[in-house]
């Protein structure tokens, strides 16, 4: 009964982990049709130790506040309801204009609507960074928000430090999600985790387990770490070996499937 409930999770994983190179984009319109995307930056502004997209994708460039609320304006005037703000990193909008996401959100949802803005991607160092406003930000329109994706990637520090994802302590994200949890029950956290990064140890990645627990996200992605071409971590002494990256992807599918809440906000009814 129980293996019957997991193994659709692990296949789709296993679906998902070969696109883990993808832009999240692509993925998404693979799903739903439906949903009316809006290309708001190109780029990105941080260097993950692992990442080699951002060699393809380059710098952060931001398209002007203005031509993209056109485009909202127009998505709506058609009828959509999903809107999917596309870019490398949401959060980091509008930082090379002199602007913000929380300016982003801030002209979207100053339309009235019945519309579901999808915030995918969003390094959650931008969250923490301006989290009072956001956080009020978000809580003024949760009925124009469903979710919103934070891939945090791991929930220790010595790891998050050589990922190289902006520089901010697992204390603080832990006290935050928290209380973005108690003041937005309706808001759905989804998150990514990245297993076997080059010196990860058993303890490193209890933390990221232990994070999980205490946030309960409603939805966690595994990708197992590979070496790409070019990147800073492919250089990195103490490799995890594949089959303890294999054993820590399947044991943390099974833990989430334990302790994540994928389905409450059907239960309660309110979608
Ligand atoms: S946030 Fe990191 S992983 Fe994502 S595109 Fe930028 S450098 Fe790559």
């Amino acid at each position: 009964m129980f293996i019957k409930r997991l193994y659709p999770k692990i296949r789709q994983l296993k679906l998902l982990a070969p696109l883990a190179k993808k832009e999240k984009a692509d993925i998404i319109s693979i799903f739903d049709n439906n949903i009316f995307k809006i290309r708001v930056s190109h780029g990105c502004c941080f260097q993950c130790s692992y990442c080699a997209i951002r060699f393809a994708i380059g710098k952060l460039r931001s398209r002007p506040l203005e031509e993209i609320i056109n485009e909202f304006k127009e998505g709506l005037k058609n009828g959509h309801k999903k809107i999917l703000p596309v870019c490398g990193d949401l959060g980091s909008y509008g930082i090379d204009i002199g602007l913000s996401i929380y300016d982003l959100l801030k002209g979207i949802f100053q339309y009235p609507g019945d519309y579901k803005v999808l915030l995918n991607d969003f390094n959650i160092y931008w969250l923490l960074k301006d989290f009072d406003r956001l956080k009020y930000l978000l809580k003024s329109n949760q009925d124009k928000i469903d979710w919103i994706l934070l891939p945090i990637q791991s929930g220790s520090d010595k790891i998050l430090k050589q990922m190289n994802r902006g520089q901010y302590p697992v204390e603080l994200m832990k006290k935050n999600l928290t209380e973005l949890r108690k003041e937005i029950p309706s808001l759905e956290l989804k998150t990514h985790i990245l297993v076997g990064f080059p010196g990860e140890t058993s303890k490193d990645f209890q933390e990221s387990l232990n994070l999980i627990k205490e946030i309960k996200f409603n939805e966690v992605c595994f990708f197992k770490y590979a070496d790409l071409p070019n990147t800073i971590s492919s250089c990195m002494p103490d490799k995890v070996s594949e089959i303890i990256k294999q054993i820590r992807f399947v044991y943390g599918v099974w833990f989430c499937s334990i302790w994540c809440r994928p389905y409450i906000k059907k239960a309660s009814g309110t979608r």
